[in-house]
């Protein structure tokens, strides 16, 4: 390799490489990494500089590659701040040409990793950064086009616009050329017919050859193609299969046509070549049709954006553009409009229509204060909105940006097939040749051999191996994201199918998340007082029950006091000092910690409340006991549904709290969790799931990321609920879009649906083969029907991947 410099942060030379490397927070982190590296195969030499958060590795290219590096990285805990490029890529026909066009940029230095969609016409390249042209080059060299993939609002105009005329116009002209390869093709299919069923119609040998050459050469010339790009790539594909065996059986045609003249007839074959052409031709045109409505959902997406918006700007109202929005505006939005932007409502009463967002059928009452999402549609009242996100950062941005991610990936058994279809096309070739060779051997005749070895090379078909995968990818994800469930990736796709035990973080997900202060008691009498200060001290606290006490002191309109010292206790609770006096807020453990004693008249009040499912706050003043907050936070109304959903599926769910073990015993028997535990710290929740581990769990977990973080991190999927927290939605396997604990289950199932597409797919598309090629040595088929069965193939397995878009939650 020569020296190449890619950028500042991270370029290969020689043999060396710098990898940016992220998440590395103690010197721990950085020999951890360094003694990785040092002890992997083929590295000669590592260093890790923890500051410049940097590892200089010098390897030996023969033995191991950048990439291999990288996913060292990865296992060892950490991350590679490498780029993700996407280009548009035009002119894949198949998905060996997916392959191809991997292969030739992966070669190219720097690149990590390059995942290639012959679905989506999309490729993925992980790479340290440079000149994008180095990518659009290695494209070329590969034998096809592509084109940077423009920032998501600017290119999913631009790009609707263009492929919606692309296609109309490609589909006219296959069209018109199909229907003239009917034309020309009838005459001899009916001869055929007729022949079969004993009549003798006989089209003179000449006219056959008037027919069928237009056919071989002109609507067939797009085999001839495809089959010499790939063959300059020195690989082989469907193209070349189809030229191959069309020509041979055209060719021989040809031959006895002008050695025998008239007396050729019966050992003429135009027909086969012109019907197996003809009727791959009609199952391309289905197939591409089939494909794009695989790929609707995100195009649905799309369209959803509005294209302008009524701007308030120096008191007077403007339509802008959408892109010209800025974060601040102002943005009115009349009933029935759709809403531009995410934003806050600043004015007006309304309810939002966010179905074709989150999924939620019914709308949402919107007040002032409350969030809207852009592209959800207003109901019946004027609204003035806040802009708060604009452009990539929208929701709707986010959500076809995860969609597409998505769908660009590839599932790890796809990598087999890809290898298996490398190898397919000169495995056919060979057997054809055997087969010919064979039947000679074997006394048959030239002929008969011929047309056993033309039979197999056109019933052997890679496309429906290749397409088999992706298109149940892209038709699953898609149906997902209208219900509402975003799969940040292949993987989490594909692990949320095994899950068997999923757990529930308690606050939030399983109750509503809005805790609220229902009942107060202080030993003193005084509960104003006891209150005021308990508020004081929380207003410090990011905690819900923190929120939930200082709204309520707001409420009432206390006037809150000075906080000095204050430490948040994870798990237990708040201390500090406010106005001079020492405050402790929390459950038994922070008592316990500062030695305070417990009456029992407390602990009985504190018992009932907890039995009815509400969380006891225990408040301490001056170093005794002052009283306690009752704070209900109820069970979700669809909880228990979800739950039961659950167990459908066979699938255990538990529930992981804080909280103490009465109140998190009511809930669970509310929800109908059988298995929970309570008095948790994050990192005993960490443990629990270590110990499911153990036992060969696959796990799920469902929270609000917010404390919980260890634990979801452990998980092997953690599930965001609700488009609540941004971060939540980028680090989560599934960010479900509506808050509701139904869509957990519905998450599963549809992943599962979609896997068992995928394998039902891979089946049927090897099953074919498996029997259709011994079929074809055998000599039992005939080359037209081949034909047919080759076209049927592909098709097959793209309609069948088509059913999943029908797919739709239970919950409305
Ligand atoms: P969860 O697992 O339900 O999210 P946490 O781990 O956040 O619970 O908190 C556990 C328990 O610690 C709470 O039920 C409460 O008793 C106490 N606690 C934690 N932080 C606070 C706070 N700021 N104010 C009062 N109590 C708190
Ligand atoms: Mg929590």
């Amino acid at each position: 390799m020569a020296n190449i410099e890619i950028t500042e942060q991270g370029h290969i030379s020689g043999e060396r490489v710098s990898l940016p490397v992220s998440g590395m927070n103690c010197a721990g982190c950085s020999t951890r990494l360094e003694t990785a590296l040092s002890e992997f195969e083929g590295v000669d030499e590592a260093s890790v500089n923890l500051a410049l958060e940097r590892a200089d590795i010098s390897f030996d290219q023969s033995k191991t590659t950048a990439a291999d590096l990288v996913k060292l990285v990865h296992d060892t805990g950490f991350g590679v701040s490498a780029e993700t490029l996407s280009l548009d890529v035009t002119g894949m026909t198949c998905t060996n040409c997916a392959a191809r066009v991997e292969k030739s940029l992966k070669s190219v230095p720097g690149i990590l990793d390059a995942r290639v969609n012959a679905a989506t016409d999309r490729a993925d390249v992980d790479w340290l950064g440079g000149d994008t042209s180095l990518l659009t080059e290695a494209v070329k060299t590969a034998g096809y086009s592509a084109t940077p993939h423009l920032s998501a609002p600017a290119r999913q105009k631009l790009q609707q616009e263009l492929k919606a005329a692309e296609i109309a116009a490609q589909t006219r002209s296959e069209l018109i050329l199909l229907a003239i390869s009917v034309a020309l093709t009838l005459p001899m299919v009916i001869q055929m017919i007729t022949g079969m069923l004993g009549a003798h119609l006989r089209i003179p040998g000449w006219i056959e050859l008037a027919l069928a050459t237009p056919v071989q050469f002109w609507i067939g010339a797009r085999f001839y193609k495809g089959a010499w790009s790939a063959l300059k790539a020195r690989t082989g594909n469907m193209d070349t299969l189809v030229a191959m065996g069309t020509s041979a059986a055209y060719f021989y045609s040809l031959a006895m046509l002008l050695k025998l003249g008239e007396q050729a007839h019966g050992h003429l074959y135009f027909e086969a070549s012109a019907v197996i052409i003809t009727l791959i031709l009609f199952g391309k045109i289905l197939e591409a049709r089939a494909k794009r409505g695989t790929t609707a959902a995100i195009s649905e997406l799309m369209a959803l954006r509005p294209e302008t918006a009524n701007v308030l700007r120096d008191g007077s109202e403007t339509e802008l553009p959408v892109e010209e929005v800025l974060v601040d505006d102002i943005i009115i939005i009349r009933p029935g409009e759709r809403i531009p932007v995410d934003g806050k409502i600043v004015e007006g009463r309304s309810q939002a229509d966010e179905s074709l967002i989150t999924g939620e059928s019914l709308p949402v009452d919107k007040t002032a204060g409350d969030p809207v999402t852009g592209a959800s549609i207003n109901g019946t009242g004027l609204l003035h909105v806040k802009a708060t996100r604009i452009g990539e950062d929208a929701t709707l941005s986010k959500i076809i940006k995860l969609v597409e991610n998505a769908q660009s990936g590839k599932a790890p058994v796809q990598r087999l097939v890809d290898r298996v279809s490398a190898i397919f096309v000169p495995a056919i070739i060979i057997i054809a040749v055997a087969t010919f060779a064979g039947w000679l051997l074997t006394g048959g005749e030239f002929e008969s051999a011929l047309v056993a070895a033309v039979s197999v090379l056109v019933i052997a078909c890679p496309c429906a191996l290749g397409l088999a995968t992706p298109t149940a990818i892209v038709a699953g994800t898609g149906a997902a994201a209208k219900a509402g469930i975003l799969f940040r990736d292949v993987e989490a796709l594909e692990r949320a199918h095994q899950v068997d035990t999923v757990i529930f973080d308690k606050t939030g997900t399983l109750t509503q998340g809005h805790p609220a202060v229902t009942d107060i008691f202080s030993t003193g009498g005084d509960e104003e007082k006891l209150l005021r200060l308990a508020a004081s001290l929380q207003s410090a606290s990011e905690h819900p029950l923190a929120r939930a006490v200082v709204n309520h002191a707001e409420e009432k309109h206390l006037k809150l006091g000075k906080v000095r010292e204050f430490e948040s206790h994870t798990g237990k609770g708040v201390s500090g000092m406010v106005d001079g006096k020492p405050v402790i807020i929390g459950n038994r453990s922070i008592m316990k910690k500062y030695q305070i004693t417990i009456s029992k008249k407390i602990l009985a009040t504190k018992n009932t409340w907890e039995n009815k499912g509400k969380t006891a706050v225990l408040v301490a003043i001056d170093g005794t006991l002052a009283g306690l907050l009752g704070i209900s936070d109820p069970i979700r109304k669809e909880t228990a549904l979800a739950v039961k959903a659950l167990k459908q599926e066979g699938i255990t769910a538990i529930m992981l709290t804080g909280d103490s073990m009465r109140t998190a015993k009511t809930i669970a028997r509310a929800a109908g969790i059988e298995q929970f535990e309570a008095e948790t710290l994050p990192k005993d929740k960490a443990r629990f799931i270590e110990k499911l581990h153990g036992e060969g769990k696959v796990v799920a977990m469902v929270g609000d990321g917010i404390n919980d973080a260890p634990a979801l991190a452990l998980a092997d999927i953690g599930i965001a609920m609700g488009s609540g927290s941004d971060v939540a939605m980028e680090t989560a396997g599934i960010t479900l879009m509506r808050s509701n604990p139904a869509m957990v289950s519905e998450a599963i199932r549809v992943s599962r649906s979609t896997w068992r597409k995928l394998w039902q797919n891979l089946f049927w598309a090897f099953i074919y083969n498996v029997i259709g090629i011994p079929l074809a040595m055998m000599g039992l088929l005939n080359p037209a029907i081949a034909g047919a069965a080759m076209a049927m193939s592909s098709l097959s397995v793209v309609t069948s991947s088509l059913m999943l878009r029908l797919w739709k939650p239970k919950v409305t």
